[in-house]
C-alpha cells in the first residue's frame, strides 16, 4: 500500500489475525476472537485469537528450541545483522500499512504514527550495528600464569508485554536490542492493539529470521499475560505497562524461576519553566508534551512547575496553544490529537477532571468531552491553582490533563519536581546554563530535557527511576541488559599443585 492509493477510512469489515508461531501465523480454529473498534470511528477494524495457556506453552516452547539449537545464537554478529537490517527496508517499505493498521487500532493521528514507523526503522538499523560491535571484556593483568575474560551472551529466551499507548514503537525499542544479542523471543501485545506487532513478526520472517526466533501470542492480561509472567521457561521479562501490574510482574518473577526483568513503569513527569525561559517556544514546548498522543505517553510532561512571576501569564499562553490544536479525526492528514485509545481510559481521564475541580483546581482551558459524531476526544485541558496534596498533581492520569503549580526559588522548583513516587522524565525550560544543569542533577529521572521535551531516538537509553521502572532500553545500555555476562579464566602453562 503506499500513500497515494491509500484509502484513508476505516476497513469496511474488520480483518482478522491469527497469531505467531514457529515463522507463520495460526488460525483461530475454535479459539475466541477479540474485536477491537477503532476508538477514533468506533466502528469495528480488527480481530485477534483470545490465545490459551498451551498456546503460551507452544510459543515458550518454540522460543526455547530456537534459542537451544544456536540457530540465532550461533551465527555471526554479521548475520544477525543483516536480518536487521533487512527489517528495516522491509519496514521502510511497509510503512504506510503499519501506520494506518497503529491508527485504526489505537486513535493516534497518521502523520504521528507514520513517524513512529520512521523511528522503528532507525532502531533497527542502529541495532543491527550492536549486533557487530557487541563484545566482553580481557584481563591481561592477572600474572603470567593466568588470563581471563568476559564474554557477553545472550539471556536465552526474552517474554516482551507491551502496552496499548506506543503498540510498535515501544516494542522496535526492545525487539531489534533484543535479537542483536543473540536472544529468541515471545511478545505479548496490549490485547486492543495487537496488529502490528503481528505485522512485525511477518515482516522479521520476510527479513529471513529464522523460524521460532520471535513468537507473538495475542489476548489478555489476566490470561495471556500472567502465563508468560510466571512462565518457568522464560528466562527474562520486559514489561512496559503500569505500575501496578508491575508489582504483579515481580511477584511472579519472584514466585516461579527469578526471570530476570526490565521493568518501564507509569510517570507524573514534570515541566519546569523558570521566568528567563524563551516563553513562546517553552509554552509550545509545553502543550506538546501534554498534548502529543491526547497525553497517554508514560513521559507526558503532566505537571507544569513555573516560576510565579509568569505563572499567570505563562499558563494564559500555553491555554491558547491548546486552543490551537486540531483535534480530530486520527486519519486527516491535518489532525494534531487523535482519539483515547480506551472506554476505560477516557472514563479514567473524565473522572481526573471532576476530581481536579471538585478539589478546587481552577480549569483554565478545556475539561470537556469533543463529540465529532463517532468515537472519544478529549479537549487538551489546563488547571492552576493546583496544590501538591490534589490528585490531579499526584496521579498519573495518562490523558491530555495539565496542571500548574507555581514555585519561587530553584529549591523549590527541585523539591516540587521530586515529590513524586515516579522518576520518568522531566524538562527544564531556562536560558540560564547554570539553572539547566543544577536542575538537570537534582531531578531524579531517567530521561532528561533542556529546552525541549519527548526527544528520542535509537541512541540514547530509556527508562525510569525511583518507581517508574528498573532497567533501561535503547541505546548500548539497551542492548546490554539483554546480555548476562560470564567469567572464564584460562590457565597458562603448568598450574601449581594442591597435592605436594
Ligand atoms: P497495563 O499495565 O494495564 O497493561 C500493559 C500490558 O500488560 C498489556 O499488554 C496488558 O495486557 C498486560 N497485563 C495486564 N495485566 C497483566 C498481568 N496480570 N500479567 C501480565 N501482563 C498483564 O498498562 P496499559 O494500560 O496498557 O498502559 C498504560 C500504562 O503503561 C501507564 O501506566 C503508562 O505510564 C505505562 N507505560 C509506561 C511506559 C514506559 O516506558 N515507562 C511506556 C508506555 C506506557
Amino acid at each position: 500500500m503506499n500513500k497515494a492509493t491509500l484509502q484513508l477510512s476505516p476497513p469496511n469489515e474488520p480483518r482478522t489475525f491469527g497469531f505467531y508461531l514457529d515463522g507463520a501465523y495460526v488460525a483461530a480454529g475454535d479459539r475466541e476472537l477479540a474485536t477491537r473498534n477503532s476508538p477514533g470511528h468506533g466502528v469495528p477494524v480488527t480481530k485477534t485469537v483470545k490465545c490459551t495457556g498451551d498456546d503460551v506453552d507452544a510459543a515458550v516452547a518454540s522460543a526455547r528450541a530456537a534459542f537451544e539449537d544456536r540457530r540465532w545464537s550461533g551465527l555471526g554478529g554479521a548475520e544477525r545483522a543483516a536480518v536487521l537490517l533487512k527489517t528495516a527496508e522491509i519496514l521502510r517499505e511497509r510503512a504506510e500499512e503499519v501506520a494506518y493498521w497503529e491508527t485504526l487500532e489505537n486513535g493516534k493521528p497518521i502523520s504521528q504514527a507514520r513517524a513512529e514507523v520512521a523511528g522503528c526503522v532507525g532502531m533497527f538499523e542502529y541495532a543491527s550495528g550492536l549486533a557487530r560491535s557487541l563484545h566482553g571484556d580481557s584481563f591481561n593483568n592477572l600474572g603470567d600464569g593466568m588470563f581471563g575474560i568476559v564474554t557477553r551472551e545472550p539471556v536465552g529466551v526474552v517474554g516482551v508485554i507491551t502496552p496499548w499507548n506506543f503498540p510498535f514503537l515501544i516494542l522496535c525499542e526492545r525487539v531489534p536490542y533484543i535479537l542483536a544479542s543473540g536472544n529468541t523471543m515471545v511478545a505479548k501485545p496490549s490485547e486492543v492493539t495487537s496488529v502490528t506487532t503481528l505485522m512485525l513478526a511477518e515482516i522479521m520472517t520476510q527479513a529471513g529470521l529464522p523460524d521460532g526466533v520471535f513468537n507473538v501470542v495475542t489476548g489478555s492480561g489476566r490470561s495471556v499475560g500472567q502465563a508468560l509472567i510466571d512462565h518457568m521457561d522464560v528466562d527474562m521479562l520486559s514489561f512496559t505497562g503500569s505500575t501496578a501490574i508491575g508489582r504483579a510482574v515481580v511477584e511472579a518473577a519472584g514466585k516461579s524461576n527469578f526471570k530476570k526483568l526490565g521493568l518501564e513503569l507509569g510517570g507524573k513527569n514534570p515541566q519546569i519553566v523558570f521566568a528567563d525561559a524563551d516563553l513562546e517556544d517553552a509554552a509550545d514546548g509545553v502543550a506538546f508534551g501534554i498534548g502529543f498522543n491526547t497525553g497517554q505517553c508514560c513521559v507526558s510532561g503532566s505537571r507544569l512547575i513555573v516560576e510565579r512571576s509568569v505563572a499567570d501569564r505563562f499558563s494564559q499562553m500555553v491555554a491558547d496553544k491548546f486552543a490551537k490544536v486540531v483535534v480530530g479525526d486520527p486519519l486527516d492528514e491535518a489532525t494534531q490529537v487523535g482519539a483515547i485509545t480506551t472506554d476505560t481510559q477516557n472514563d479514567t481521564i473524565m473522572g481526573y477532571i471532576a476530581k481536579g475541580q471538585d478539589e478546587g483546581a481552577r480549569l483554565v482551558h478545556g475539561g470537556e468531552q469533543l463529540d465529532f459524531g463517532r468515537g472519544q476526544y478529549i479537549a487538551p485541558t489546563l488547571f492552576a491553582d493546583v496544590t501538591r496534596d490534589m490528585a490531579i498533581a499526584r496521579e498519573e492520569i495518562f490523558g491530555p490533563v495539565l496542571a500548574v503549580m507555581p514555585f519561587d526559588t530553584v529549591d523549590e522548583a527541585i523539591e516540587i519536581a521530586n515529590d513524586t513516587e515516579y522518576g520518568l522524565a522531566a524538562s527544564v525550560w531556562t536560558k540560564n546554563i547554570d539553572k539547566a544543569l543544577q536542575v538537570s542533577r537534582r531531578v531524579r529521572a531517567g530521561r532528561f530535557w533542556v529546552n525541549t521535551t519527548l526527544s528520542g531516538g535509537p541512541e540514547l537509553p530509556i527508562g525510569g527511576m525511583k518507581q517508574s521502572g528498573w532497567g533501561r532500553e535503547a541505546g548500548v545500555y539497551g542492548v546490554e541488559e539483554y546480555t548476562q555476562v560470564k567469567s572464564v579464566h584460562i590457565e597458562i602453562g603448568k598450574r601449581d599443585p594442591w597435592i605436594a
